[in-house]
């Protein structure tokens, strides 16, 4: 029986990031993954020969290298890397499109102030007051759930730039339905609108296994297609874990990246696992078509968050998909990246895990394709028609989330209940990722590595 100082659960950014700041102190560590590839929901795949990201929009918290006390700089020195192993891409400028309002933003925060002096005349002061508030306000610390919305809506008074500086956060960090956490939404204004979007030149696959090669460097070890089934306890600790085959591995510590529901199902905690089960998923609808194309269509922008009414309605949709907002991301629209002969345009809308759990199973593929359209064409009202000029297309559910990542209800951003100390029941069982409260995959990656330097490598 081989025996681990720590075994984690799930290849994951946040279980790759653990495992490699353990290994690198020389813990005996072991990664589980249940898939065959790493990444989680953020992973890759192939089709027809083309690589897809499952996940990568962008990543959020660009900083220059210079800037030593960013996230992001911070982040790749607690893993070792040096910033000149990457090549990094800012994006372009995005855009949050609501019906006769629209504002720019990039990495340069000036352009969204500028735009909302605008947009927004009667409101920038309040704007920039915000920013101060923001600038003040340690989301770190734990304290009581406080709701953004009242706090937005007690500084600027506006709902309608309210519900505009809402939609990126939420859609891309954002578990809970209508409002969010104040220091949530504090850290996401941070990594969006101040720090910003950016990608490495090359894609997920060579991300990751760079993450990987540098885990298994320092003597980490890797198995794939290794389901855990239970987290095995004695006398009030847990000593292992068994795995879906019968095989029991031991295990001084176990950290779980797999999210709340996955874990309590995983271990003897008592909790209610529905009740950690996140509401927020989504679909993805993926055309790839020639450069030129989305290059005009994309007029220099890389991610449009689109809403069709004037008030942001951010819940689990009543029908199978939502397509009145969303995002359509233009993935090559970064600066820098060579313009290759296609391109892809990425759409992505809210929608109703349990919906697509009850179609019949020959209704799922029919109900896929007619949504497909219908997002597809949502964006066109945005962007101009691309439908005829695709060469290749997919689209993932909510059950494709769920089926490869095990996520429960397919929930992008997990439970909307944060274990925010990592800590559960047992005093050498931990919990890091999307459930602990870092989003995201610089956020994934900080969660990992937050929860190893307070817990385990005390
Ligand atoms: C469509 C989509 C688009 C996204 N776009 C972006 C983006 O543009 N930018 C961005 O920053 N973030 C994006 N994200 C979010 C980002 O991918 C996640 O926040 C981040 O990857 C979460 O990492 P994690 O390690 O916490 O969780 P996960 O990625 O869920 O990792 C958990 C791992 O545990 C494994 N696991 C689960 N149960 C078991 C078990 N019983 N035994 C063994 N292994 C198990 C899973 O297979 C998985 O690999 C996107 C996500 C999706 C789905």
């Amino acid at each position: 029986m081989a025996a681990y100082q720590l075994i984690i659960i799930g290849g994951g950014l946040s279980g790759l990031a653990a495992g490699i700041r353990t290994a690198r102190f020389g813990y005996k560590t072991l990664i589980l993954e249940q898939h065959s590839l790493p990444g989680g929901l953020n992973s890759y795949y192939t089709r027809q020969g083309r690589l897809f990201e499952t996940g990568l929009h962008a990543m959020t918290n660009f900083a220059e290298p210079r800037d030593k006390r960013a996230p992001l700089n911070r982040l790749l020195r607690q893993l070792r890397l040096s910033r000149k192993q990457f090549t990094f891409h800012q994006q372009l400028a995005s855009e949050i499109h609501f019906p006769d309002r629209r504002l720019r933003f990039s990495n340069d925060p000036a352009m969204l102030e500028e735009a909302i002096a605008q947009t927004f005349p009667a409101s920038i002061d309040a704007f920039r007051l915000l920013k101060e508030r923001i600038a003040d306000y340690d989301p770190f610390t734990v304290v009581p759930w406080r709701s953004t919305r009242a706090f937005l809506h007690e500084i600027l008074q506006e709902p309608a730039l309210e519900d505009m500086l809402l939609l990126p956060l939420m859609v891309y960090g954002n578990a809970e339905e209508e409002d969010m956490d104040l220091g949530q939404f504090v850290i996401m204004f941070r990594a969006v609108f101040e720090d910003g979007f950016f990608r490495p030149s090359e894609t997920m696959r060579e991300f990751l296994s760079l993450l990987v090669d540098q885990y298994k460097e320092f003597g980490g070890e890797l198995r794939y297609r290794a389901p855990v089934s239970r987290i095995l306890t004695e006398n009030n600790q847990v000593c292992g874990v068994e795995l879906e085959n019968g095989e029991i591995l031991e295990a001084e510590t176990v950290l779980s990246t797999a999210g709340m529901p996955e874990t309590i199902r995983l271990s003897d905690w008592e909790a209610d696992a529905d009740v950690y089960s996140g509401r927020m998923s989504f679909m993805e609808t993926i055309s790839v078509l020639p450069s030129h194309i989305s290059k005009e269509l994309g007029d220099d922008r890389t991610i449009i968050f689109y809403n069709k009414r004037s008030t942001l309605d951010y819940r689990r949709p009543d029908a199978l998909l939502n397509t009145f907002w969303g995002v359509i991301c233009f993935p090559e629209h970064f600066a820098g990246l060579p313009l290759e002969e296609t391109a892809q345009i990425r759409v992505t809308n809210a929608a109703s895990h349990p919906l697509w759990k009850a179609l019949a199973e020959d209704e799922y593929g029919s109900q896929k394709a007619y949504w497909t359209r219908a997002a597809i064409a949502a964006s066109e009202e945005i962007i101009g028609n691309y439908q005829a000029s695709i060469v290749y297309q997919d689209s993932f559910t909510p059950l494709t989330i769920e089926r490869f990542t095990r996520k429960a209800q397919g929930a992008v951003y997990g439970s909307s209940r944060k274990i925010k100390d990592g800590l559960t029941p047992w005093s050498n069982l931990f919990v890091a990722g999307t459930d602990q409260g870092y989003l995201g995959i610089v956020g994934a990656m900080l969660s990992g590595i937050t929860v190893v330097n307070q817990h385990i490598l005390r």
